[in-house]
């Protein structure tokens, strides 16, 4: 199992991933002498969420951005918010939720053309800790 950092930089912001992600499955397919599986993405917090989004348009991120903003607005009265203030990013976490499951092929990420691996950040700036397993 391989675990990368990633710091993020505004409070709520969608971050490309996927080389990073990539590299880490490089490294497990090549410690693990396997070229072929499926890679389990896994975020170890409750704020932040993984999804895959197309990635050749910036304009699609700030879509995505806007989108869950509006879903999921900061401060509209939930109940969490009387502890600490971030039920918004709590729900962007169990919606989209903090995993993925892609597939592995000739040691790499099986990806379509547009599609990328990326963080959600909802309540940053914070530095994220996400494992990588790559199953066989
Ligand atoms: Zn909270």
């Amino acid at each position: 199992m391989r675990e990368i950092a990633i710091s993020t930089r505004r409070s709520f912001e969608i971050i490309d991933i996927t080389g990073e992600i990539n590299k880490a499955v490089k490294e497990e397919c090549e410690e693990k002498g396997v070229s072929e599986g499926v890679a389990f993405v896994f975020a170890l917090h409750a704020t932040c969420a993984l999804t895959i989004c197309e990635s050749a348009d910036p304009g699609m991120m700030h879509d995505l951005e806007n989108k869950l903003k509006e879903l999921f607005p900061k401060g509209a009265g939930y109940e969490h918010d009387r502890i600490d203030g971030n039920a918004h990013a709590h729900l962007v976490n169990s919606f989209l939720k903090p995993s993925l499951v892609v597939p592995v092929k000739n040691g790499e990420l099986l990806l379509g053309t547009w599609q990328a691996i990326v963080l959600v950040e909802a309540d940053g700036p914070r530095k994220r800790r996400i494992v990588v397993e790559v199953i066989g």
